[in-house]
């Protein structure tokens, strides 16, 4: 299935999907500012197949990031071969994991936005986003990782090279506010069968600047799962950002970087489209 959460007139809720253009409102967020309803849903134990509140019809510009205020938002660096090959890095021998601000996620159609003298190398990365459903950390394993993931969103990993680079760690590059947009919706780890099989892509005003599978991935979505909460404990919402493929801006030649007026759409099939315009200042 696919969840949402959506802005209405009465506020904002997490939201079922529905394929014939309907929408299930699920659970109502309430008005705290780290509310999440992904999270207190959960927790409160909300029956993602009902339909308590009847239905209604479907609104793209009702849509907000599926996935706001997680305990952490975890990120996979050089996670595949032909990504790793044009940046002339050497495959990782294990996941290398950073991470970004939970401050920095938008949502579908939100405008990704930065001053013009804090980088002019803005780039894109359409990264295939876990989001976690069940709670997991080292003392949980062996058991199965894929059982821990409640589905699979559109992340794009937006960096700022000068400031990567400068800084030789990542954290400031990769969490400008604006600069992790999610969406459209989360899809359920059930409907997405096999996360290794899915074709994924980024476009720029319609170019198509990456094109790739996620059979390309170096370490797989099980592996990830299990590396990371082997160290820490991965909460209900938590996102890992699992690497993006060949393509992006800084290793072309010329350089694509991302400016004003741009727009950028990361795609996955069997997720969906995630675009947002860009606007500096
Ligand atoms: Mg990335």
């Amino acid at each position: 299935m696919r969840l949402a959460r959506m802005r209405y007139d009465d506020g904002v809720w997490l939201a079922r999907i529905e394929g014939d253009g309907a929408v299930a409102p699920l659970w109502q967020e309430s008005d705290h500012p780290a509310a999440d309803g992904l999270r207190e849903a959960l927790a409160a134990g909300v029956d993602l197949a009902a339909s308590p509140h009847g239905t209604t019809p479907y609104d793209p510009q009702a849509l907000l990031a599926p996935v706001v205020n997680p305990s952490k938002v975890l990120a996979i660096g050089l996670n595949y071969a032909d990504h790793a090959r044009e940046t002339g890095a050497e495959p990782p021998a294990a996941p290398l994991v950073f991470a970004k601000s939970p401050g920095a996620i938008v949502g579908p159609g939100d405008t990704i936005r930065w001053r013009t003298e804090d980088s002019g190398q803005v780039d894109y990365e359409a990264e295939l986003t876990v989001v976690i459903g069940r709670r997991v950390g080292p003392d949980d394993f062996p058991g199965d990782p894929l059982e821990h993931v409640l589905g699979y969103t559109v992340g794009n990993d937006v960096s700022a090279r000068d400031a990567q680079f400068a800084d030789r760690q990542w954290v400031r590059s990769k969490s400008f506010d604006t600069f992790c947009p999610l969406g459209p919706w989360l899809v359920t780890a059930d409907e997405i069968g096999d996360p290794q099989a899915l074709a994924i892509g980024c476009r720029v005003n319609g170019n198509a600047l990456q094109d790739s599978n996620t059979s390309e991935m170096i370490f797989g979505v099980a592996e990830l799962v299990t590396y990371v909460a082997r160290y820490l404990t991965l909460e209900p919402g938590d996102l890992i950002l699992t690497g993006t493929p060949a393509g992006v801006g800084f290793t072309r030649q010329p350089p694509v970087f991302l400016g004003d007026g741009d727009t950028v759409t990361c795609w996955i099939d069997g997720i969906g489209e995630l675009t947002n315009p860009v606007t500096t200042r």
